[in-house]
């Protein structure tokens, strides 16, 4: 199969015959897919899957990559991350094991970070893989900032805080008053983490978003709206790569 970089992505490109007069580009969940004309000559194909396939890099790179996204490891390189206000350098090899679902991460300094990945590996599972490797580092400092909070402001009965990687939700709470944060929000500036805490905090004495609950947010912390926005703007860039 063939690929178009775009980027950091690897999008695949199949390519099929049609018998119809006219060639088409479509851009799928599964990559690129053309459909060249099988009136065209040879060098007439070669203009069109080249055009064509000019078409789908602009509507890619303007649009969502990751749509189509055969992700492309970020290897031979250097991420920088900055996780609760720290800076940290990571140094992303390729992996040295057979293990294709193997990675290694090792510390080489206090914040200098080898990660070897294999080749095979994906965005969403290197996500997880660095989140994994830093929620036991910043857990405890997570933690007192929300008890910290909750001493300042809610005064709520509160249970246990659970850090995991999650796509869909900031933060959740349960019954039993443990509060589930996403990881991702390391990644975010500290009153960014502090306002989805209080909301999950707030959570814990009025269940629903009724007026009442943003009335109570708000009183403890007034630019609760400008956080939520931020998040809104920034929290799909917040990823570990
Ligand atoms: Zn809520």
């Amino acid at each position: 199969m063939d690929f178009l970089i775009v980027d950091r992505y690897r999008v695949p490109v199949r390519n099929s015959r049609t018998n119809q007069q006219r060639s088409q580009v479509a851009i799928t969940r599964s990559g690129i897919r053309l459909r060249i004309s099988k009136y065209l000559s040879k060098s007439q194909k070669e203009e069109t899957i080249n055009n064509l396939l000019r078409w789908a890099e602009q509507t890619l790179r303007n649009g969502d990559i990751a749509y189509a996204e055969q992700w492309l490891p970020p290897t031979n390189s250097e991420i920088q991350l900055t996780i609760l206000g720290t800076p940290w350098k990571l140094t992303v090899l390729p992996s040295l094991s057979t293990d294709k679902a193997r990675i290694s991460i090792f510390r080489q300094s206090s914040q200098t970070l080898i990660v070897q990945i294999p080749a095979q590996f994906n965005r969403n599972q290197m996500n997880r893989a660095l989140s994994s490797y830093f929620i036991p580092i910043f857990y405890d400092q997570v933690w007192q900032i929300l008890q910290n909070l909750n001493n300042r402001f809610t005064k709520a009965p509160l249970g246990n805080l659970n850090l995991r990687y999650t796509t869909s939700r900031w933060g959740s709470c349960s019954s039993l008053g443990n509060i589930s944060l996403s990881s991702r929000l390391l990644l975010a500036p500290l009153p960014i983490l502090e306002a989805v805490m209080v909301h999950e905090l707030v959570h814990l004495e009025i269940k629903n978003h009724s007026l009442d609950f943003h009335k109570r947010v708000e009183e403890f912390l007034p630019e609760i709206k400008q956080q939520e926005h931020w998040l809104q703007m920034h929290g799909p860039n917040l990823n570990f790569c």
